[in-house]
């Protein structure tokens, strides 16, 4: 569950402050999806920097899986991250030089020394979610030798490689052309629902909104539970 109680978020902005988030309340049960949606500059990557542990609200309480993340010290909150939160940005941030086995191994890997059991353990993940995204072919390539939509999907599995309590997902479709961008939201849909996760999910592309189990409608700021109806015409 991710829930967010009256997050006020500012930022410097010459002499005064402006306010990236206004008193914003959402709630996203576990396995299910919520888009988040509104004009650019609207506060929807603000939104998501907070439930992530990312930035500090200036208010508010932010509750993810039963953690106060916004009560963390920046240590905890980057465990916190790294343990329990799946992050998915629109860029693909892939390593170059690593296949996309590598990339979803890389994590586990910095841990320090692991036994051969766990190294086989986050091998056999990595080939299971790998297949789950349809990369099961792919698993040897590496970033360059893969579609914006393939290498979407490698950020996707790298995402739920810890098994997290919730996902944050920042415009994935942006880059890519309607029918790998609708191919990524129905994949997004189907892994929020298998692994249980509360997705908090970005989008402009207004077209999938119905499928959503909510939706969410940010300007200036604010938010207001909305409906695929009220986000086209904002
Ligand atoms: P969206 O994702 O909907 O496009 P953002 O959350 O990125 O909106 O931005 C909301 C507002 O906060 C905008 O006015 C933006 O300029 C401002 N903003 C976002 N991040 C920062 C930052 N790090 N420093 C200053 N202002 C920021
Ligand atoms: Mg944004």
């Amino acid at each position: 569950m991710i829930q967010l109680t009256d997050v006020t978020l500012t930022f410097p902005d010459g002499d005064g402050r402006i306010t990236a988030v206004d008193r914003a309340r959402l709630l996203v049960p576990a396995g299910t999806v919520a888009a988040l949606t509104g004009p650019s500059g609207s506060g929807k990557s603000s939104v998501l920097a907070v439930a992530a542990g990312l930035i500090r609200p200036d208010s508010g309480s932010v509750e993810v899986a039963g953690v106060d993340v916004a009560a963390l010290s920046p240590k905890a909150a980057t465990d916190f991250r790294r343990t329990r939160l799946g992050i998915v940005f629109q860029q693909s941030n892939l390593l170059p030089s690593l296949t996309a086995t590598e990339q979803l191994c890389a994590l586990h890997a910095l841990g320090g020394r692991t036994s051969r059991a766990s190294r086989t353990a986050t091998r056999d993940r990595a080939a299971e979610l790998l297949a789950a995204v349809g990369l099961a072919d792919q698993a040897d390539k590496r970033p360059h030798q893969l579609s914006g939509g393939q290498r979407q999907r490698v950020n996707i599995a790298r995402a739920l490689m810890n098994e997290p309590d919730a996902l944050v997902v920042d415009e994935p479709t942006s880059a890519l052309d309607h029918e790998r961008g609708s191919a990524i939201i129905d994949l997004i849909l189907e892994l929020t629902a298998t692994s249980g996760a509360a997705t908090l999910l970005v989008t402009h592309d207004r077209t999938h909104l119905d499928r959503m189990d909510q939706v969410l409608v940010m300007q200036d700021g604010r938010l207001t539970a909305g409906s695929a109806e009220l986000a086209r015409q904002v």
